[in-house]
């Protein structure tokens, strides 16, 4: 039996890895009373979730289909898929979009040149390195202007 029921009415949003930005964003969410699923394979990891979180931890290997069903997956508005390993997160992002029918996919990718792939499969992509690069160049830029105005 599932551990979550929740209707596609009500937001229910899938995290998928209990790192830094897993933890941060189920917080976040919880916070804004949304009901949130988060599942890590390692226990210790849910250390990092809010005493406040109001959502449920899943200890459980996110590439096993038993997992992702006890997570009641299919129910998921959203699947954000933040573990620390590029091809876990595609796996586990195609498993969501395909075999599941989630609509919303969205992944952190490390890797920059693999983001064709997620293309691909219609799955959104978030990649720190890209992001980072741009910020940069944005703050070099405005140091210019404001330089070039003195
Ligand atoms: P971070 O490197 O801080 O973003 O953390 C990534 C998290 O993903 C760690 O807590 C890992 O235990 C978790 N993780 C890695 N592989 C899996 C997996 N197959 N299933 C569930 N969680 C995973």
């Amino acid at each position: 039996m599932s551990l979550f029921k929740a209707s596609k009415e009500r937001n229910f949003t899938v995290i998928v890895g209990c790192g830094r930005l897993g933890a941060n964003l189920a917080n976040t969410l919880s916070d804004a009373g949304e009901s949130v699923l988060i599942i890590d394979n390692v226990e210790d990891a849910f250390r990092k979730l809010s005493p406040y979180f109001g959502g449920i931890s899943l200890v459980g290997d996110a590439t096993e289909i038993f997992v992702l069903e006890e997570a009641n997956i299919k129910s998921a508005t959203a699947v954000i898929t933040v573990t620390n390993d590029d091809n876990t997160n595609i796996l586990v992002a195609q498993l969501a979009k395909e075999y599941f029918g989630v609509e919303h996919v969205i992944s952190r990718l490390y890797d920059p040149e693999r983001e064709c792939v997620y293309h691909e499969f219609n799955i959104y992509t978030i990649c720190p390195a890209v992001l980072s690069a741009r910020e940069i160049a944005l703050l070099l830029n405005a140091k210019k202007s404001t330089e070039a105005s003195e």
